[in-house]
């Protein structure tokens, strides 16, 4: 079975040459973080994900994580060594604020350490990923004592972090939930409620726990405007600030999970002894819900994230079967010998189509996480608004968008393996089982979808969706000076008016207050937008990789400008076929009868 292979290749040519890497390195306290340093960095976490976690990702599929008899999650043969390998490594904190003893890089960066890790092994990677949100909530809405308290300790990830908002009456609708949290004298709280399917919920990695919890006080209004955020620790501090007795809480059980398998999914009980689970209020009540944002906008990106990782190791996982596995004869040449598959056109297209779809992905994701970076170190208030209106209208897109690329990419990758990609020894299955959670964890696909044509969209009356679209324009510009991306440069066009048709059709029924109509088009619209967002990435690498950019490897950038015009030749068209879909309005469906 093949292992996992960093391409580090793709990867740092993507933070310079498109993510903007450079821009990045000259804010405000990144300065250390300048392209060559990264490159090193990156080449020795790729060292440490391939060698010392992706072997673990099958024995964890395997194994999967397990409820003992004494309550607590027992993690696979391998995972608290390599957790603790982690630590010492520095990879936990490298992108984590150097205030709090973390390393200082660039989220930019941050990201890209992250997407080894989560290609490496997706269900280890949940448990950091979920501790990094914990920090920045923290950060920005923890109070002086909560902060010295516990941050070092998450930053360092000797403690995890976690994210509790889901209970069996409240999923999409946050706003149901029920958990009561009532003040003490002494000005904690006491957490009563049950939460269902908490990721990483308890396991054997870390001395402590913090969950990050929503809950309601009782006179707090209904909705999502009556909830508040609290840290609820596994273990009270004692007052040396050491994990001393344990919380009132509870894992009643774990999830049996389609894929994920080492990620303990959990039913958390608080206040099961009827104490109360000890819990202290972050920012102030009432505001819970805007606060948790902050971690769950963070997660959004991290889950997107996961699309791109699964499509990798899927994408790897193929290729190399594809090269050994030998079937069947060329059609129409002299041969009489059976080929390896890879040789048959049929092959050639799906693993193309994945690798292309990667790399337009991983584009996205970097310019995202690069708006993440400006929006807190950009010199001027303009940029910094700029950046934030970029970040929120991205942000859906990355999640939902690449989440579902990523199940698609898995099972063209279980396809490229026949009856083998079936069978789960050889591995393909497992990505895409790993892959099937992403589109639904973190706010579900569709309700990304109504976030980006309710909320963003109408941002500034459309204004930042249009700025976007006029910056892609330009690089369509550019590509005219080149013959070989005529083709593609003619499709970015049409796909950029296409999407232009669609964004003022919905912006039209907002206007209107047809709603309906509007809904009815958010997911076709959403995933019309990433692929034109795709199609202005790989454009732009296209473009870069023809400008030979000094030190780079020829052949890796004929290889890059082949991969963008496949891209741009064959998958972006298929964004004006979805124009249909957004302007369909609700008629259809609303008749429909179910
Ligand atoms: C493995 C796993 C790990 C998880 N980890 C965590 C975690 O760590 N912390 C946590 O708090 N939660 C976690 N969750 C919960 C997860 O975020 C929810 O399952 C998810 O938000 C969807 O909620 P639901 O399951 O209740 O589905 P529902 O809300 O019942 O949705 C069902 C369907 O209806 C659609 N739908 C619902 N409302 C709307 C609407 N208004 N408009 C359009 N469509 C709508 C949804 O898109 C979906 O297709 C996890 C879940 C799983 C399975």
């Amino acid at each position: 079975m093949s292992e996992y292979q960093p391409r580090l290749d793709d990867m740092t040519f993507t933070l310079n040459h498109v993510a903007g890497l450079e821009a990045v390195s000259k804010l405000n306290g990144y300065q250390h973080a300048d392209p060559v340093t990264v490159g090193t960095i990156l080449e020795e976490a790729g060292r440490f994900f391939s060698e010392v976690i992706a072997p673990l990702n099958r024995i964890g599929d395997v194994q999967g994580s397990v409820l003992t008899e004494d309550g607590t999650v027992r993690t696979p043969d391998g995972f608290k060594e390599a957790y603790q390998k982690y630590l010492e490594s520095g990879w936990a904190s490298a992108q984590l604020p150097e205030e709090w003893g973390g390393g200082g890089l660039p989220y930019m960066i941050g990201v890209a350490i992250q997407e080894m890790f989560k290609t490496a092994n997706m269900a280890f990677a949940l448990a950091p990923s979920l501790t990094h949100g914990a920090v920045e909530a923290l950060e920005r809405h923890g109070s002086e004592d909560l902060k010295t308290l516990y941050l070092e300790k998450l930053v360092s990830g000797e403690w995890a972090g976690t994210m509790n908002l889901t209970e069996p009456e409240a999923g999409s609708d946050v706003g149901a939930l029920r958990t009561k949290a009532i003040k003490q004298d002494d000005g904690s709280y006491r957490l009563f409620g049950t939460k269902i399917f908490i990721t990483w919920g308890d396991q054997d990695l870390t001395e402590n726990i913090l969950h990050l919890v929503l809950a309601r006080t009782p006179d707090a209004p209904p909705g999502t405007r009556g909830i508040s955020m609290f840290l609820v620790p596994k273990f009270i501090l004692d007052e040396n600030g050491r994990p001393g007795e344990r919380n009132d809480l509870k894992v009643l059980s774990l999830e049996h999970k389609l894929g994920i398998h080492a990620s303990p999914t959990c039913v958390l009980s608080y206040g099961e002894q009827g104490k109360g689970a000890v819990g202290y209020l972050v920012g102030d009540e009432q505001e819970g819900m805007r606060n948790m944002f902050t971690m769950m906008n963070a997660s959004r990106v991290g889950v997107g994230m996961e699309g791109v990782a699964i499509g990798e190791r899927a994408y790897q996982h193929a290729l190399q079967y594809a090269r050994e596995r030998v079937q069947g004869r060329p059609i129409g040449a002299d041969a009489r010998k059976s080929v390896p598959i890879i040789e048959h056109p049929d092959v050639r297209r799906m693993l193309l189509t994945m690798r292309a779809n990667v790399e337009a992905m991983r584009s996205l994701l970097y310019v995202t996480a690069g708006e993440a970076d400006h929006m807190f170190h950009a010199d001027t208030e303009e940029r910094r608004r700029l950046a934030s209106d970029r970040l929120a209208l991205l942000t859906p897109i990355v999640k939902a968008w690449c989440t579902d690329l990523g199940v698609e990419l898995a099972s063209i990758g279980m396809q490229v393996h026949g009856g083998m990609g079936y069978v789960e020894e050889t591995g393909a299955a497992q990505y895409l089982r790993d892959s099937r959670i992403a589109p639904i964890y973190e706010g579900t696909n569709g309700i990304q979808a109504v976030d980006l044509v309710l909320r963003k969209l109408p941002v500034q009356n459309g204004a930042v969706v249009a700025g976007l679209m006029a910056e892609m324009a330009e690089v369509g510009d550019k590509m005219g000076q080149h013959e070989e991306l005529n083709v593609f440069q003619h499709e970015l066009s049409s796909a950029l008016e296409g999407l232009i048709e669609t964004s003022t059709w919905l912006g039209h029924r907002l206007a209107a207050g047809d709603i309906q109509a509007a809904l009815a088009g958010a997911s076709p619209y959403l995933r019309q937008f990433g692929t034109v967002l795709g199609g202005w990435l790989m454009g732009t690498a296209a473009v870069e990789a023809l400008r030979a950019p000094s030190g780079l490897d020829p052949g890796f950038l004929s290889e890059k400008v082949n991969t963008a015009r496949f891209y741009g030749e064959q998958i972006l068209p298929t964004a004006n076929g979805l124009i249909a879909s957004v302007v369909g309005g609700s008629g259809l469906l609303e008749n429909a009868t179910f």
